[in-house]
C-alpha cells in the first residue's frame, strides 16, 4: 500500500493506463486537425473522433449528431443553460435548478439573473432529494429550462431523473441535467430519463483532464441554443474550436470502459464504502451521516431488492461532532479527502450543499467527503478508518470543542 491514499475520486480520478494507451498515438503520430479536410492526416483525426463520438452515444443511448464536445463540463453547464435561456428569451424568462447544485450551473444561473432572467433554487429534502412536485409548483408559464444534476458531487444523492423529464416534457420545458458524478456510475440513459441537454466530463471517469461534452437533443424535441464560444463553427454551430483529438479519444474509450465495467465495480465500491462507514461509526461515537442513507446491500455485494439507491456507490459524507473540521483535514496527511466540494475548498465557508440539506455549520465545518473509485482497495479503506478514528479521538481529547462549536 503506497501513502498518501487518494480518496478523492469526486473531484477528479486518475487516466486509466488503458485510457492513456488509446491516447498516445494521437499527440505526436496521427496529430491532424479533425477540421482539415484536404489531407489524410485531418481525415484520419476525425475518423477517430467519429468513434469516441459513437462511444458516447452508445454509453448515453443517444446518437452521434447529439454529441458536443467541450473543454470540460462546466463549459457544457454554461452552453446549455445561457445557451437555452438566450436562444429562448422571447419564448419566457424563467429557470429552475435546485441549491445543492455545482456552481458551473449555480454561477451560470446567477449570470441569467444579471440579464433580467428569474431564476427558482429550490431547497432540497434532508437526504438532498428535489421531489417531482416542487418542481411541478415551481413551474410557471414563463419557465423555459429545469436544470437539475443526476449525482450530487459532496453527499452523492442520485435525483429521480425521468419523473422531472416527463414532467418537464408535459409542461414543454426544456430539462438540462448535469450528469458529471453519476454517468459511468449509475445506468443513464437519456431516452429513459427524458432528457434534453446533458453534460459529461471525461475526468471524472478515468479519462483526461480538459475535455467534456454536451447531450443536445436532435429531434422530439430538437432543442436549439444560441453558441457561447464564436469561430469556425465546429460541432454542428454549437461550438466552435479545434477539436482536442487525443483527449477526446480517451473520453470515448474511458465511456466505454466505465459503463462496460458498471455492474462489477459498482457493487465493489458499495461493499467497501459501507465497510469504511461501519468501521468509522464502531469506533467513534457522534459520527453523523450526511445525504442519503447507505443502501442495505446483500453477502454477494448486490443491492437489497427493495432498496432504491438513492446515493453513488463510492461516496461517503459524515460528520464528526466536536472536532474542528479544518484541523482534522489538515492532520490526515496520508488521506486525500475532501472537507466540500474541491472547487469551493479554497474558502472556509461551510459548503453550500450541507447548508441546503440542513447540515448545522458546526457539523458542516467538520465533515468529509470520502470519494472511492477504481483503485481503491479494502486495505486502503481499513488504513482510512484506523487514521480517521485515531485523529478525531486526539482531537477530541487535545482540542475538545462545544457542541455546536467549530474554532
Ligand atoms: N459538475 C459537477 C457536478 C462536478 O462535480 C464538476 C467537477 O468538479 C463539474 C461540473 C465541472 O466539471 P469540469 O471539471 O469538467 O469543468
Amino acid at each position: 500500500m503506497q501513502l498518501p491514499i487518494y480518496l478523492d475520486y469526486h473531484a477528479t480520478t486518475p487516466v486509466d493506463p488503458r485510457v492513456f494507451e488509446a491516447m498516445a498515438p494521437y499527440f505526436s503520430k496521427t496529430f491532424g486537425n479533425a477540421a482539415s479536410r484536404s489531407h489524410v492526416f485531418g481525415w484520419e483525426a476525425e475518423a477517430a473522433v467519429d468513434v469516441a463520438r459513437e462511444q458516447l452515444a452508445r454509453a448515453l443511448n443517444a446518437s452521434t449528431k447529439e454529441i458536443v464536445f467541450t473543454s470540460g463540463a462546466t463549459e457544457s453547464d454554461n452552453l446549455a443553460i445561457l445557451g437555452v435561456a438566450r436562444h429562448f428569451r422571447e419564448k419566457g424568462r424563467h429557470v429552475v435548478t435546485a441549491a445543492t447544485e455545482h456552481s458551473a450551473v449555480l454561477d451560470s444561473c446567477r449570470a441569467l439573473e444579471k440579464e433580467n432572467f428569474r431564476v427558482t433554487y429550490l431547497i432540497p429534502e434532508k437526504t438532498g432529494e428535489i421531489s417531482v412536485e416542487r418542481i411541478r409548483e415551481a413551474i410557471d408559464e414563463d419557465t423555459i429550462l429545469v436544470s437539475l444534476m443526476l449525482a450530487n458531487n459532496e453527499i452523492g444523492t442520485i435525483q429521480n431523473l425521468a419523473e422531472v423529464g416527463a414532467l418537464c416534457r408535459e409542461r414543454g420545458v426544456l430539462f438540462h441535467t448535469d450528469a458529471v458524478q453519476g454517468f459511468g456510475k449509475i445506468p443513464f440513459d437519456v431516452q429513459a430519463a427524458h432528457v434534453d441537454l446533458a453534460s459529461i466530463t471525461a475526468h471524472k471517469i478515468y479519462g483526461p483532464k480538459g475535455v467534456g461534452a454536451l447531450y443536445v437533443r436532435a429531434q422530439r424535441p430538437r432543442v436549439r441554443l444560441e453558441p457561447i464560444l464564436h469561430g469556425g463553427g465546429h460541432e454542428r454551430g454549437m461550438r466552435s474550436g479545434t477539436l482536442n483529438v487525443p483527449g477526446i479519444v480517451g473520453f470515448g474509450v474511458a465511456a466505454e470502459l466505465a459503463v462496460g465495467e458498471m455492474p462489477e465495480e459498482s457493487q465493489r465500491l458499495r461493499r467497501l464504502r459501507l465497510r469504511l462507514f461501519d468501521g468509522l461509526s464502531s469506533r467513534l461515537e457522534g459520527v453523523g451521516l450526511n445525504g442519503p442513507a447507505l443502501p442495505r446491500i446483500e453477502a454477494d455485494g448486490s443491492l437489497a431488492a427493495d432498496v432504491e439507491e438513492r446515493r453513488l456507490p463510492g461516496n461517503l459524507n459524515v460528520s464528526f461532532a466536536g472536532v474542528d473540521g479544518e484541523a482534522l483535514l489538515s492532520s490526515l496527511k496520508d488521506l486525500a479527502v475532501s472537507s466540500g466540494a474541491a472547487c469551493t475548498s479554497a474558502s472556509l465557508k461551510p459548503s453550500h450543499v450541507l447548508q441546503a440539506i440542513g447540515v448545522p455549520d458546526a457539523l458542516a465545518h467538520a465533515s468529509i467527503r470520502y470519494g472511492l473509485g477504481r483503485w481503491t482497495s479494502a486495505e486502503e479503506i481499513d488504513y482510512a478508518i484506523e487514521t480517521t478514528a485515531a485523529e478525531v479521538l486526539r482531537l477530541r481529547e487535545h482540542a475538545p470543542l462545544p457542541a455546536g462549536q467549530t474554532r
